[in-house]
């Protein structure tokens, strides 16, 4: 008899992942997130049948810190357990027989679009797997951590039973827009991201920023003003993303933080239940996605099949859940 999903899904556990999930590639390849530009199994390799999704936690104590290099940092270190983690399954499959590989979950296929647009979307992988859903703001949320956990996935060739995906909604939606309220670049649209606007603050030292540094320097027009460009504050933060990462990808930990889904949040009721970012600006906003909604209007975040990675059933509190109502 051939490897079972249970027996992979119980290496994976013990490896370090906090949840694991299993896909097949035939369901991503039909339900490409975007078709126009697809990030689907066959696109890598032909032969693939099955992917293994699986999910670490981010320690929700860093939450609580007042210092957000803390949460850039263990973001980091949770990324790079995420790839040991995986590999080893990899490499697990490959002993029991299988061809098998993780993907690059932080890397940007560029023939594609441009900035964070990988080979495959790790997030869809998951949902698809039956770990969690599409919150508001596009995080990929789970009933055990909220959006507060990173995923990524291994391809492999073995055939292996696919777990049923969520059909509910994990996020509240509409109506709680915490994520909304708190965010520093009112990036969050209606179950969209403003991509552009949420990397000024969440990838402070990023590419964008390599790009006008060098910029600067490149324009200017003496040697002292040169030397002034080069000496420009935003370099030590480069070098420090360079260096750790901290401060390149991954800086705003608002929406995460935040966010009241999760059996973890216990730790971040008190401390997060006030949003000192909060406007009345962005308070109305979250109300006339709340009547849109309720009025069952056109909403360009659902449309299509893009329900099917928020929930076809729509929310349920977790008593009603856990009810089975
Ligand atoms: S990471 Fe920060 S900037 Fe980006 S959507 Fe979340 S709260 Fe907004
Ligand atoms: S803060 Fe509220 S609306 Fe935003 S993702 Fe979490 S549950 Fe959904």
């Amino acid at each position: 008899m051939g490897l079972t999903a249970e027996q992979v899904k119980q290496k994976g556990k013990e490896l370090g992942a906090d949840l694991v999930g299993i896909c097949s590639a035939q369901t991503l390849n039909e339900n490409p997130p975007d078709p126009k530009f697809p990030q689907i199994p066959a696109n890598i390799s032909s032969e693939i049948k099955s992917v293994v999704a699986i999910i670490k936690r981010i320690p929700v104590g860093a939450f609580r810190a007042r210092n957000m290099a803390c949460v850039h940092h263990i973001d980091q270190l949770v990324l790079r357990e995420h790839d040991k983690i995986a590999y080893r399954i990899a490499r697990y499959l490959e002993q029991e027989g299988y061809y098998a590989f993780q993907t690059a979950a932080q890397e940007t296929s560029w023939e594609m679009k441009r900035g964070s647009y990988g080979y495959l979307s790790t997030r869809h992988v998951a949902i698809e797997a039956g770990l969690g859903t599409l919150g508001l703001e596009l995080n990929l949320m789970t009933h055990e951590f909220g959006p507060r956990c990173y995923t990524t996935c291994i391809l492999t060739t073995a055939e292996l039973a696919p777990d049923p995906k969520m059909t509910e909604q994990v996020c509240i939606g509409e109506t709680c827009s915490r994520c909304l309220h708190s965010c520093p670049a009112s990036a969050v649209l209606h179950w969209g991201i403003d991509k552009r606007a949420c990397a000024t603050v969440a990838q402070e030292y990023g590419v964008a920023a390599l790009f006008k540094v060098f910029e600067r320097v490149i324009a200017a027009e003496t040697g002292e003003d040169r030397m002034k460009a080069v000496r420009n504050l935003k370099w030590f933060g480069i070098w420090q993303g360079l260096l750790r990462v901290v401060g390149a990808f991954g800086d705003c930990p608002r929406c995460l933080a935040v966010c009241p889904v999760g059996e973890d949040y216990h730790y971040l009721s008190e401390c997060q239940r006030e949003i000192p970012e909060k406007t009345p600006e962005k308070l109305s906003a979250g109300k006339a996605m709340a009547k849109a909604r309720k009025a069952g209007e056109e909403i360009v975040g659902l449309s299509g099949h893009r329900i099917r990675w928020i929930g076809e059933e729509g929310y349920k509190p977790p008593k009603l859940r856990k009810a089975g109502r």
